[in-house]
């Protein structure tokens, strides 16, 4: 740990440290389980058009049903299975039962409100010679239309493998799927990539929204992502919308699309059916 910390700082190997490496283990021994067993779940968050008050999209986050804690939010295993690589085998898990559930909610409610699908790729997903191929087979097991859907990289992943994912973008474009930047904001970007890399949407991080109405500068930053954005040609997503004033906000600069708790929760399958087939208008 003390090396992880990457400084001449030392660490003291306590009770709480041998709980933790422990916890750490019991974890990736029951993750490899989770994905014999199939305890991963997906719930889904809307996405909200700040024009109609309508949902646009949906995006598939990952749970674990884990048979003895209950439900274990992604922030408890996603990193150590990034560390693990277990991140591979449960990203396409969570690619193919997203795709799976789409298709359902298409042919069994009524036409018309078509949303996207939105799923987080982690970048070791990008760094497989498969990648192209998998995410082509979950849409043909699916026989969902690949303009559904969106795949989502944070700013950091795609701008530390920029060279490598180029080429591969082009590639899934040409899927007709599309990419979304995750987090944008808190990475860092180069903008000669950004304006070449073949990216739809960026989506703004939580970090900026929470202070909207709070601080000037994070009204300032936001207004010119969205500005940015929309001078290249892209769509923006504000995450972490909690507040009335925030949504009011965001869509007075412009900002087209957002989601939060404010609007709705991650929640199951069958409760994004409800809301669908209600057509529900958030204001
Ligand atoms: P993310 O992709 O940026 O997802 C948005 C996160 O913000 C979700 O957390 C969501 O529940 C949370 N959120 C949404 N609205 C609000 C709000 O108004 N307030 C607050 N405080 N939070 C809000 P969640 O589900 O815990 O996921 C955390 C992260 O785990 C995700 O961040 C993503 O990076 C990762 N993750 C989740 N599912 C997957 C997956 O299937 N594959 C990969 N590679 N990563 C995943
Ligand atoms: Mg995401
Ligand atoms: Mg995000």
């Amino acid at each position: 740990r003390a090396k992880v910390a990457g400084s001449t700082r030392p660490e003291v190997f306590d009770e709480a440290t041998q709980r933790r490496s422990h916890e750490t283990l019991q974890i990736e021994t029951g993750l490899r389980w989770a994905l014999e067993r199939d305890e991963l779940i997906v719930q889904y968050q809307p996405i909200v058009s700040l024009d109609s008050g309508k949902i646009a999209g949906l995006e598939s986050l990952v749970r674990w049903n884990h048979p003895e804690l209950g439900i274990v939010p992604p922030d408890d295993f996603i990193p150590l299975a990034e560390e693990t690589g277990l991140i591979v085998p449960l990203g396409w898990q969570v690619l193919s039962k997203s795709c799976k559930q789409m298709k359902e909610w298409r042919s069994t409610l009524p036409p018309g409100g078509l949303i996207d699908l939105s799923v987080n790729l982690s970048s070791k997903q990008f760094m497989q010679p498969d990648v192209v191929a998998q995410i082509h087979g979950a849409l043909k097991d699916a026989d969902l239309d690949p303009t559904c859907l969106r795949l989502e990289m944070t700013e950091s992943a795609l701008m530390e493998n920029a060279e490598v994912v180029f080429p591969l973008l082009t590639e899934l474009q040409s899927l007709d799927v599309r990419l979304y930047v995750d987090d944008f904001g808190t990475g860092y970007s180069s903008l000669s990539y950004l304006h070449k890399l073949p990216i739809d949407t960026l989506k703004i991080d939580r970090s900026f929204v929470i202070d909207l109405g709070v601080r000037e500068e994070a009204l300032e930053i936001v207004r010119t992502i969205v500005t940015l954005a929309h001078n290249l040609r892209m769509h923006v997503v504000a995450e972490g919308v909690e507040t009335q004033e925030q949504a009011t906000i965001l869509r007075g600069l412009g900002c087209e699309f957002a989601q939060g708790f404010y609007f709705s929760e991650p929640v199951d399958g069958s409760a994004i059916a409800d809301l669908l087939r209600n057509d529900i208008k958030f204001f």
